[in-house]
């Protein structure tokens, strides 16, 4: 059976289902929009996202007029038939108030608690505190940080050589924790770094 003939759109009403939209490569979610089975096979044939408006009262594809359109990757049903998550990759901004999201820019916590890390030796990193760790190996210079680096990746090599599976994951969260910190003192973060491994995939496409 294929999506169109699995939805169940006499769950609701008015024959709408709500269709979350997520961008394919950051994996924010970018807007909520409802289609009914008309979308859904619009959206299916011409593969730009197109949503029935509840407020135009007709089929609406996103980016009609603003060009920003919303290019199909997927669709998937959720458990119970009856919510779509659509994954795109759009074209501009997804918002008509100019914002990749309808919720503002990107999530800030794109990589969950390592945002969070990041965010936290940004902090540091301003601070001059003598009791925090990550003020003082700031405090120390970039070349410091880096020999830091290296040490970590050499005592990550030893562990990956063991059986102990608990001393090489320690020692691959101080590598990972430590390269933050190089990144930051660099002036770069996780971001930086993922933009240069989508532009390597793309290319190899
Ligand atoms: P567009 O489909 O991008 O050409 O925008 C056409 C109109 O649809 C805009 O002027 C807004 O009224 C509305 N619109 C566009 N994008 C959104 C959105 N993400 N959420 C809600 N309404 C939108
Ligand atoms: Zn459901
Ligand atoms: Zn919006
Ligand atoms: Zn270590």
């Amino acid at each position: 059976m294929n999506i169109t003939e699995q939805a169940d759109f006499s769950k609701s009403e008015d024959g709408l289902l709500p269709a979350i939209i997520q961008d394919a490569q950051t994996k924010n979610v970018l807007m909520l929009g409802y289609m009914n089975l008309e979308a859904l096979e619009k959206t299916m044939t011409s593969k730009k996202v197109t949503f029935y408006s509840r407020s135009k009262k007709r089929l609406w594809t996103k980016g009609e007029e603003s060009g920003n359109f919303l290019v199909l990757k997927s669709i998937e049903l959720d458990c119970d038939q009856d919510t779509f998550l659509v994954q795109v990759n759009p074209h501009g901004p997804t918002c008509h108030k100019g914002t990749d999201t309808c919720w503002g820019n990107e999530n800030e916590s794109n990589f969950g608690f390592l945002s969070e890390l990041e965010r936290i030796i940004e902090s540091r990193k301003n601070s001059t505190s003598e009791k925090s760790y990550v003020a003082s190996l700031f405090e120390s210079g970039i070349n410091k940080i880096a020999q830091k680096v290296g040490e970590e990746a050499v005592e990550v090599v030893i562990e990956a050589k063991d059986e102990n599976d608990d001393l090489f994951l320690n020692e691959s969260a101080d590598l990972l924790f430590h390269y933050l910190i190089l990144l930051k003192a660099k002036g770069f973060s996780l971001k930086a770094i993922e933009q240069v491994l989508l532009e390597r995939s793309n290319k190899n496409k």
